[in-house]
């Protein structure tokens, strides 16, 4: 069998993990959604596009055998993550989850906590002026609040959106200093997140604890059974390393 190792991806983990693999030496290939215009890309092959569902994925990988599957994705990549477990397991190809951890509620936040973006869009309600941090994706969810509401994304997001919505199109990593000046210029009130865990982002949390102003969170989609999860890099090699 191959000694190649399919990586999906869309993560800075996943790009870490191609970078420390292709530096070893090991043929990697970086599978990407494609949403994303300019992608940064990793080292080693890439790929981009969809698969086509479980069934696709598991077609490729009879066509195309790999040592093992690592599925690097977002936290939040539910349909992908699923899939990646499904195809392992009809083609028998060793399967790894890479998720870091969620972030840490601390001392002065006050955090909310749902289980999706509809829910957030309810929490928000009474509060003037929104923070969405939550991507692009799926803002539709969010159409019909009615106050200022604020979006930031890598790329501009498409309607449906709520009707006063300014939108700031930027990549991060952003600093504490960038957050509270953006805050404080669009006078956010709450700002809506998903528990990404990621450190790039996180500065949003430590600006939204200074300003003394909530956040909602949305909670982590549940991970697949059967399938080994580490939540580092590192930990990612060792298990290829076995
Ligand atoms: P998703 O809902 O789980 O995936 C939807 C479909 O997109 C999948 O069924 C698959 O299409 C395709 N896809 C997703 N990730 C892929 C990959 N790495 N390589 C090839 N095809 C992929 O995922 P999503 O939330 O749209 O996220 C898409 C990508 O953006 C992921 O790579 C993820 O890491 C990244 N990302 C997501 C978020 C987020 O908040 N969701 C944030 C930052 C980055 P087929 O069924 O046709 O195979």
């Amino acid at each position: 069998m191959t000694e190649k190792v399919l990586l999906l991806g869309g993560t800075a983990e996943a790009r870490r993990l191609a970078e420390a693999l292709t530096a070893e030496g090991v043929d990697v290939l970086s599978s990407l959604a494609g949403r994303t215009a300019d992608p940064v890309l990793p080292p080693g092959e890439v790929r981009i596009g969809g698969f086509g569902g479980a069934e696709g994925l598991a077609d490729w990988l009879r066509a195309h055998p790999v040592r093992a599957l690592v599925d690097a994705t977002h936290p939040f990549a539910e349909a992908m993550t699923a899939h990646a477990a499904e195809a392992a397991a009809a083609t028998g190809t060793p399967v790894l989850r890479l998720q870091r951890p969620g972030w840490r509620e601390q001392p002065g936040d006050d955090w909310r906590w749902v289980d999706s973006l509809e829910a957030a869009a309810s929490a928000v309600q009474g509060f003037a002026h929104v923070f969405l941090t939550t991507g692009r994706m799926g803002l539709g969810a969010f159409a019909e609040l009615t106050q200022e509401v604020l979006v930031r994304s890598v790329d501009p997001p498409e309607p449906p959106l709520p009707p006063r919505t300014t939108v700031v199109l930027e990549r991060g990593p952003f600093t504490v200093d960038d957050e509270l000046a953006l805050m404080r210029e669009h006078a956010v009130d709450v700002v809506v997140t998903k528990d990404s865990g990621s450190h790039l982002t996180e500065a949003k949390l430590t600006a939204a604890r200074e300003l003394g102003i909530p956040v909602v969170v949305v909670r982590r989609p549940p991970l697949p059974a059967g399938v080994p999860v580490v939540e580092t890099v590192e930990a990612a090699l060792a298990w290829l390393g076995d």
